[in-house]
């Protein structure tokens, strides 16, 4: 019963996430105009703008003029039901819960318009910076390594929310430094970029949400999985190797992975090798 009110909270989400999605990358605002049809400007209604069963029932066309509506819109709507809904059976309704549904809905935007137009709005990943450094004060990150350095400069025990604090910015830092590195490396190796500031501020929002280990291991997933997708694309596709490939939707994805399976993966790689 709690899952199906946890389902429709986050098609009202996807809604909303929808509009950042197309609005964000033209820098207009999200709260102001009310929706409208790009194509004949009417207004759309309140009732034709229910989540998921509006695209249904006007079979993805505007009420109006007949123009065609994304599908797109129908799948971040659904996209983001299934992932709070997932998240849910996951955390339950916990902090928890609220921390990572915050940056899954933060990734999933900044996922699709990575992906659609190679833009990371600093719109989203500077407030979702500013979010993951207060969730780190009421959701402890658990890194261990800020209690490590603090252990390291002699001092023994450190209040909870200030080793918190250090996990989320020495996440933000490592993740941010360390994908700066690599562009700058990529940059030097082939003569052009492969990513764009975008992609650092984006990893300094997951590192301040996730913290430094958990950010490393997003930025090893997404590079991993990109590179060797992005390479069978092109060669499947037959575009040449400069196109350029939305890599903060690969780190989006692997960023949802290391919020939710990192601590998992971590320690069986650790078992593994320790
Ligand atoms: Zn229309």
């Amino acid at each position: 019963m709690i899952g199906a009110f946890v389902f429709l909270y986050g098609l009202v989400v996807g809604s909303f996430l929808n509009v950042c999605i197309h609005r964000l990358p033209r820098h207009e605002s999200v709260v102001k105009p009310r929706s409208r049809c790009p194509q004949c400007s009417q207004p759309i209604a309140a009732y034709d703008n229910i989540p998921l069963v509006s695209y249904l029932l006007l079979r993805g066309r505007c009420r109006h003029c007949q123009a065609r509506i994304s599908p797109l819109y129908f799948f971040v709507e659904l996209a983001t039901g299934l992932l709070a809904l997932f998240l849910y059976s996951v955390f339950g309704l916990t902090g928890s819960f609220a921390k990572a549904a915050t940056l899954g809905a933060a990734l999933l935007v900044l996922t699709v318009t990575d992906w659609r137009e190679r833009l990371l709005p600093d719109r989203v990943t500077f407030p979702g910076m500013a979010l993951g450094l207060v969730f780190s004060q009421i959701i402890p990150v658990e890194d261990g390594m800020g209690l490590f350095l603090t252990r390291l400069f002699g001092l023994d025990a450190i209040p909870v929310r200030l080793d918190s604090l250090f996990d989320s910015l020495l996440g933000a830092l490592l993740g941010a430094g360390l994908l700066y590195l690599l562009g700058e490396a990529y940059f030097r190796l082939r003569g052009r970029e492969g990513m764009g500031f975008g992609d650092v501020k984006m990893m300094a929002m997951v590192g301040f949400f996730l913290g430094p280990k958990l950010a490393l291991l997003t930025i090893f997933l997404g590079a991993t999985t990109g590179s060797v997708l992005g390479l069978l694309f092109i060669a499947a596709s037959g575009k040449s190797s400069a196109y350029e490939l939305p890599f903060g939707s690969f780190l989006g994805v692997a960023a949802m992975v290391a919020a939710v399976w990192g601590r998992t993966i971590l320690q069986w790689y650790l078992g593994y090798f320790g």
